[in-house]
């Protein structure tokens, strides 16, 4: 079927600035933005808080979570004044808490689970059903949206990586080590390229941006580039 709304898949490495791309991105071309990170991160933060989840036996009460997903409600708040957004877990404003460590440091186990991508999945492309948005992941130009117009796949060293994490996390007021967060960055990318489930991977038609040495306004004129090369859509 013909539609003549755009897609826009950015996909990639943990902590390469994707979702800073994908914002910037969607207010350039005043289009939606999703972070499907954040609905894999509230999935989460449900099972810890409901105890369905052990992160110290990697344990996960498959049955209870099945069915709570029938019943949870995750959308996303956008603030029209700075365009920020909030993830909304059943209606509860949940974006710092599912940013925080513990969060952080059990999402790419929980996030292995195929029953959980299905669920996910299907909401995520509910909301491309009728407007045009960048949506940045893991398995956006892979799995959710194989037919996007335009696929982006970002990646950066490790080292820059650790650092932009790290500073993000101080900015934020969270109290961490430089180690503990190369550690997280490190084995988040281990567990999301090696899972069965939809694992991290190149779409064959992605175009790579390595933004190490790119500034912000650079990595969006690249993006935007690639975008009217790829579409032809020249409005901003
Ligand atoms: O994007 P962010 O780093 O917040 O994502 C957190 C985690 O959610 C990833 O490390 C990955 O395990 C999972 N994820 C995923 N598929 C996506 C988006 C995120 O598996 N499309």
């Amino acid at each position: 079927m013909e539609r003549n709304t755009m897609i826009v898949a950015v996909d990639g490495y943990s902590s390469t600035g994707k979702s800073t791309l994908a914002r910037d991105i969607a207010r350039h071309y005043a289009i939606k933005y999703i972070d499907s990170g954040a609905m894999y991160r509230a999935v989460t933060l449900f099972a810890l808080r409901r105890k369905l989840y052990d992160p110290v036996r990697d344990q996960l009460n498959e049955e209870r979570l099945r069915e709570a997903l029938e019943q949870i409600d995750i959308d996303f708040l956008v603030d029209p004044q700075n365009h920020q957004q909030y993830v909304l877990l059943d209606g509860e404003n949940v974006e710092q808490e599912i940013r925080q460590m513990e969060v952080s440091q059990s999402v790419s186990m929980i996030s292995r689970y195929g029953f959980i991508r299905r669920k996910l999945v299907d909401k995520q492309r509910a909301f491309a059903r009728r407007d045009s948005l960048v949506m940045d992941g893991r398995d956006i130009g892979t799995v959710v949206f194989p037919g996007a117009d335009v696929k982006i796949f970002m990646t950066a060293s490790a080292e820059i990586r650790t650092r932009r994490r790290y500073d993000e996390l101080l900015g934020k007021g969270y109290h961490v080590s430089l180690e503990e967060v190369r550690r997280n960055v490190e084995e988040r990318d281990h567990v999301d390229e090696t899972r069965e489930e939809s694992p991290l991977r190149k779409a064959g038609d992605a175009i790579v941006i390595d933004n190490s040495h790119l500034t912000r306004h650079q990595q969006l004129q690249k993006a935007v580039q690639i975008i009217e090369e790829k579409t032809g859509k020249t409005t901003g």
